[in-house]
């Protein structure tokens, strides 16, 4: 089961099963200890932020980065699906895919927050020119 752990030296706040052996912000080694979610969420909440559409799609092109997918070189449908995305941000709280629905359950729901690991979805695996459920991550061309 995923807790959330907190690096005692830049309280840097992980969310999984084991804390990160090195923090990925402060370089500590062995620095994080298990805390609630209620006080990890009200540490965050300190430096909370907003993101644009803009900074967003900034964002998933760097993610593909060295990776083996594009961001769809299609832009009115990015522009159409980064849409719905801040669509379900404003009406449900978090980036969650335009193109599923989310079950009000936080856990399960993780699963839907864009990007999500569409890297096993069928329609992305099962296909040489394989693209997630929805078309806004598209394998990269192989020559
Ligand atoms: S299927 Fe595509 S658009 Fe939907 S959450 Fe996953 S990556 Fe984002």
């Amino acid at each position: 089961m995923r807790k959330f752990w907190r690096c005692h030296v830049c309280n840097d706040i992980h969310y999984g099963i084991f804390p990160p052996e090195l923090c990925p912000t402060c370089k500590v080694e062995f620095g994080y200890i298990e805390v609630s979610s209620q006080e990890a969420r009200k540490i965050m909440s300190i430096s909370e932020t907003t993101m644009s559409k803009e900074d967003f799609v900034a964002a998933i092109h760097r993610f593909t980065k060295m990776r083996e997918f594009n961001v769809n070189p299609d832009q009115e449908r990015v522009e159409m699906l980064t849409g719905g995305v801040f669509t379900c941000e404003q009406s449900q709280g978090l980036k969650y895919c335009p193109c599923r629905m989310i079950e009000r359950d936080f856990e399960s729901d993780l699963s839907l927050i864009c990007p999500c690991n569409f890297l096993q979805h069928d329609t992305y695996k099962d296909k040489p020119d394989g693209e997630c459920w929805c078309g806004l991550f598209v394998k990269k061309e192989t020559t």
